[in-house]
């Protein structure tokens, strides 16, 4: 199975890419995670991507499909692939054609996940893990049951994206209408796109996308 999550930022894209990985042994492709760690680790396209990235803006097709050529080509055939954050323009739509292509898979689903706008912002604005283990919380929504310290691990360090403000955040919903959504045509002609209601829960989510690679 090779499949793309398909959403605006913040509609939990990730939190269910992970769940898939841990229920069914697939592996999560995010570019969104792969430029993150390029940047932390300052390669050189992590220099290059760090301000646009700050800014909410998206990098260069050739580098994110160049990383999602790389990713794949150190996967064995057996493992399906999760495309999360990717492709995000009609140019990575194609270059993903011609990538899967190149190791003979072929895309089977594009799971869209609806969301409302506003919810959004408010997701996202408030949003930090864990610095030692990635546990998720949130400022309204979920904090640690003990303040400052992590439910899961005991860690005391968290960390915040520095994307997540909200003047970046709207240029992100932005960059997703007018790039993003676009795409979905493409995927819609071949008869592959399902939608699942991004504001349900997110186990209900999660019973959504089962249901659809059933
Ligand atoms: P989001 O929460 O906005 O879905 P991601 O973690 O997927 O966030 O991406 C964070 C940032 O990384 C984007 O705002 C963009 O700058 C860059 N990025 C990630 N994936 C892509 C891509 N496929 N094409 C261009 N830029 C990307
Ligand atoms: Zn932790």
């Amino acid at each position: 199975m090779n499949i793309i999550l398909l959403g605006p930022p913040g509609a939990g894209k990730g939190t269910q890419a992970q769940r898939l990985v841990d229920n069914h042994g697939m592996k999560q492709l995010s570019t969104g995670d792969m430029l993150r760690a390029a940047v932390k680790n300052e390669t050189p396209t992590g220099l290059k991507v760090k301000a646009i990235m700050e800014a909410g803006e998206l990098v260069s097709d050739e580098i994110v499909s160049a990383l999602i050529s790389d990713e794949l080509a150190s996967m064995g055939p057996e493992t399906g692939a999760i495309f999360d954050g990717y492709p995000r323009t009609a140019a990575q739509a194609h270059a993903l054609d011609q990538i899967l292509e190149a190791h003979g898979r072929t895309l089977d689903k594009v799971i869209e996940l609806e969301v409302d706008e506003d919810a959004l912002v408010d997701r996202i604005t408030g949003r930090f893990t864990c610095a030692s283990c990635g546990t998720g919380y949130h400022d309204r929504h979920k904090l640690p049951k003990v303040e400052g310290v992590c439910d899961v691990c005991g860690g005391t360090e968290f960390k915040r994206r520095p994307d997540d403000n909200e003047e970046t955040v709207r240029t992100r919903m932005q960059e997703y209408r007018s790039k993003t959504a676009p795409i979905l045509p493409i995927y819609e002609e071949r008869g592959i796109v399902s939608r699942v209601d991004g504001m349900a829960s997110m186990d209900e989510v999660t019973s959504s996308i089962e249901a659809l690679l059933a």
